[in-house]
């Protein structure tokens, strides 16, 4: 891969690093020119919603750095990795109206070359939901951040809330591990009929993708639920299992509410709480997340 590319719709150019060495030094001039830098890491199939982490990183720093590398051990055996889209041409277009400094595009040999024996395994908010139906996902998801975050050295790091329980876990290794980032983590962006966006909204055929509006549907409906004065999660899992069921294309992966901060299932919700959803459609798996009561007093406040 050349270092600099232009795409024919890009109006800017971005430089494209596909090496450590190179990224380095990039990043070294900058640090010494007093730049904040931003960093925001994908795994490219850019959407609006990756777009407007870059937005915010491009708003917030002076040198934003954007990772695209689809990471190979963040899937399971049966998963998506050999067809997860590749697409550096659209991504970079989808860039070019952003000021962003560099792209990093590194290949597997450059992040795990041969010998590569090093891990971090989260534990904690790491375990439930996606860590239990996707075992090892959270494991490869902050080794390949932790290495990424040695690579640029960022000043702040944005991640997006469509992935709630990724945004914990990196929160989590940057406590445990003193690593000198500050986490931002931006709202999701979604279809104008809620669907969040997700590269793989694009495996969905036309019938999926109607019936995929169920989970963003159902996490509205939970949120009415709890304003209209309901307390009980299990009532509200039902009402949404119910809502699921009119979908035939839709199978329940899991639907919780969670504690936001440690991802314990709640029965009861007298303070805010998240409810998280994982569905399959076909072959596609999708998830997506909301707050519910988030007027409701934090935990361990009084109502009063
Ligand atoms: P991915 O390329 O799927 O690894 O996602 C890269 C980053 O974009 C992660 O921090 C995601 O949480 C974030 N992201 C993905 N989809 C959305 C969305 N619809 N809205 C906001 N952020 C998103």
């Amino acid at each position: 891969m050349s270092e600099s590319a232009t795409t024919a719709a890009a109006t800017s150019t971005v430089r494209v690093i596909d090496q450590k060495e190179a990224l380095r030094s990039e990043i070294d001039r900058a640090r010494q020119a007093g730049r904040v830098i931003g960093f925001v890491p994908t795994m490219g199939a850019l959407h609006e919603g990756h777009v407007s982490l870059v937005q915010a990183a491009c708003r917030e720093c002076d040198f934003v750095v954007v990772s695209i590398y689809v990471n190979p051990t963040q899937f399971g055996p049966n998963e998506d990795f050999n067809k997860y889209p590749r697409t550096l041409e659209a991504d970079l277009a989808a860039l070019a109206n952003c000021q962003v400094d560099v792209v990093f595009a590194p290949t597997s040999r450059e992040m795990y070359p041969d010998g590569f024996g090093t891990y971090v395994e989260p534990a904690g908010a790491a375990l439930s939901l996606e860590g239990e139906r996707r075992p090892g996902h959270f494991r490869g998801v902050a080794t390949i951040v932790l290495k990424l975050f040695e690579q640029v050295r960022p000043d702040v790091a944005y991640f997006g809330r469509k992935d709630y329980q990724q945004s914990l876990v990196v929160r989590q290794m940057v406590r445990d591990l003193d690593l000198p980032v500050k986490i931002v983590v931006c709202p999701t962006v979604r279809e104008s009929d809620g669907l969040a966006l997700s590269s793989r909204n694009r495996y969905l055929s036309t019938d999926e993708r109607r019936q995929a509006t169920v989970l963003y549907r159902s996490l509205q409906l939970a949120g009415e639920l709890v304003d209209a004065g309901e307390r009980d999660a299990g009532v509200i899992v039902e009402q949404m299992r119910k809502l699921w069921g009119e979908q035939l294309l839709v199978a329940e992966d899991y639907i919780a509410v969670v504690d936001p901060d440690t991802l314990a299932p709640m029965e009861r919700i007298e303070h805010p709480a998240v409810v998280a959803v994982a569905a399959r459609l076909g072959t596609t798996r999708l998830i997506d997340n909301d707050v519910i009561g988030s007027w409701l007093p934090a935990r361990g406040e009084s109502k009063t």
